[in-house]
């Protein structure tokens, strides 16, 4: 049996304001989604994982660890400091360990819950509902936004639509400098864009990363859902009947329409759905989710709380729209371990554990060993047959640090160069070496051999194998 579910593209019948526009006009302004507020449940949950992430975004780069900025993407240097963690460029298997298990994790949450990671956590929901929070402060309701926006140009609507702007420009403008913060350090970089110190490439980025923000929250919003985020369109491969999603109980809600309030619905032939419209109207994405499950819906349950509210004043049970999976609603029980999850579980699990077996095993300290291209071997003054190799050494802790080189592999050599040299926190060392050997002692002509470089505390140890070179 097939379990899954595939979306319905279905035409909404969505009812969005259009403004008047000019028929001699050469572009048309889009339709535009007056978002209804609601208060409940999800929306207070909402909410507060909103203002939760929102602080931790804005709080992250000011945290010091042993004096330094606790999270510094530092891409110039080529150096992510992470709470004491140091990972560069060769530490790629971490970064592809991160990205694979946040993509799991996703895949997670979206076969058990649908997408309630676009309408609780994803930063483009969570800009837009503050941005509307403000338009909802500075032009009132959504009915009153809608019947201001039809208004001729007046003197206060100049002001208010000036002070909404300025309101979403300083939040873009705060946006932008605490997630460019991420990437250099954060509090020279407000000092400097405050004072009018930075430099033109900082500026152009501050400007353009702001832009952003308020084109996609303050414009563009349900656009960059319903036809720019790829994760819309995959979705729907992870959905299957025992996905809990935001669901109208067509069963119990048909057949629609206003009835008096004391009327007992059965009696009338009528199902519990006023057609009150609340739930079209507070839905960011502008559809009616009575018409089915759609690739639009951001699962974020402002219709849920909207429906509750107008069942409350019916006196009817609450749950008309719900999040419920498909089985639930044919009367079957939903399963809720299944194949695809624990899959995706598992995936998560083992990625974890290969993350932190990475991060806990990983060496702060690189070795890579260059041979001198321009001889293998050549016999000295002494007669020892010589090779010469240059050390590159990466010091990848934040602390500078004392090693000493060792060879393995050889019972007696003569060593040319510094046994003992300081390296800089987060630098390269470059390190010429020979080592010179009796031809008598080389019982062949190439003997495998080992350059170990300990630290001066004993705490850290690298080696790298290499040959050693007697010729005939
Ligand atoms: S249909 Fe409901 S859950 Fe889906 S986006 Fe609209 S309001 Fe949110
Ligand atoms: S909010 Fe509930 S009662 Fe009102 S139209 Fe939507 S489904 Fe029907």
């Amino acid at each position: 049996m097939n379990d899954r579910i595939d979306v319905k593209n279905i035409p909404a019948d969505v009812k969005v304001y259009k403004p008047k526009v000019d028929e001699n006009a050469t572009y048309n302004l889009r339709s535009r989604i007056y978002v209804r507020a609601v208060k409940g449940l999800h929306q207070a949950i909402r909410r507060k994982m909103g203002i939760f992430f929102l602080g931790l975004f804005a709080l992250l780069p000011w945290l010091n660890w042993n004096g330094q900025q606790a999270i510094l993407l530092d891409i110039v240097n080529q150096q992510f400091n992470i709470f004491g963690l140091t990972l560069w460029p060769q530490d790629l298997t971490i970064f592809s360990s991160l990205l694979i298990i946040s993509a799991f994790l996703l895949f997670v949450v979206t076969t058990f819950y649908g997408r309630v990671w676009c309408g609780y956590m994803c930063p483009q929901t969570v800009w837009t509902f503050m941005f509307i929070w403000f338009e909802e402060k500075i032009e009132g309701s959504a009915n009153k936004r809608k019947k201001f926006d039809s208004m001729p140009l007046s003197f206060t609507k100049v002001w208010k639509k000036g002070l909404k702007h300025t309101a979403w420009w300083v939040i873009s403008l705060l946006t932008s400098l605490t997630f460019i913060g991420y990437f250099v350090p954060v509090d020279q970089l407000f000092i400097d864009f405050f004072t009018f110190e930075s430099s033109a490439m900082v500026v152009g980025w501050t400007l353009f990363f702001a832009g952003c923000t308020y084109a996609n929250a303050g414009w563009m919003r349900e656009i960059m859902c319903l036809h720019i985020c790829p994760y819309a369109r995959f979705q729907s491969s992870m959905f299957d009947k025992d996905t809990y999603t935001v669901t109208y109980d067509a069963a119990r809600g048909e057949k629609r329409g206003p009835r008096p309030k004391k009327a007992d619905p059965k009696e009338i032939g009528m199902g519990d759905c006023v057609d009150c419209n609340l739930c079209v109207q507070v839905c960011p994405t502008g559809i009616d989710i009575r018409n089915g499950l759609q690739y639009e819906c951001i699962n974020c349950g402002a219709c849920i709380d909207a429906c509750d509210e107008t069942m409350d004043k019916m006196n009817y049970p609450k749950g008309l729209i719900s999040y419920t999976t498909e089985h639930s609603l044919e009367g079957k029980p939903t399963k809720k371990l299944r194949t695809k999850l624990i899959g995706y579980g598992l995936v998560t699990v083992i990625m974890s554990a290969a993350f932190v077996w990475q991060v806990v095993s990983r060496i702060p300290l690189e070795l890579n060993i260059e041979r001198d291209r321009n001889a293998l071997y050549r016999v000295n003054n002494d007669g020892l047959v010589e090779n010469t190799f240059t050390l590159q050494v990466l010091n990848k802790s934040q602390t500078n640090a004392t090693y000493s080189i060792s060879v393995d592999g050889l019972s007696d050599y003569e060593f040319y160069g510094e046994r003992e040299f300081a390296v800089a926190a987060g630098e390269v060392y470059n390190q010429p070496i020979s080592i010179a050997v009796d031809p008598v002692e080389l019982k062949r002509p190439v003997t495998g051999i080992t350059i170990i470089i300990r630290s001066s505390n004993g705490e850290l140890e690298v080696s790298e194998e290499t040959r050693f070179f007697k010729g005939r």
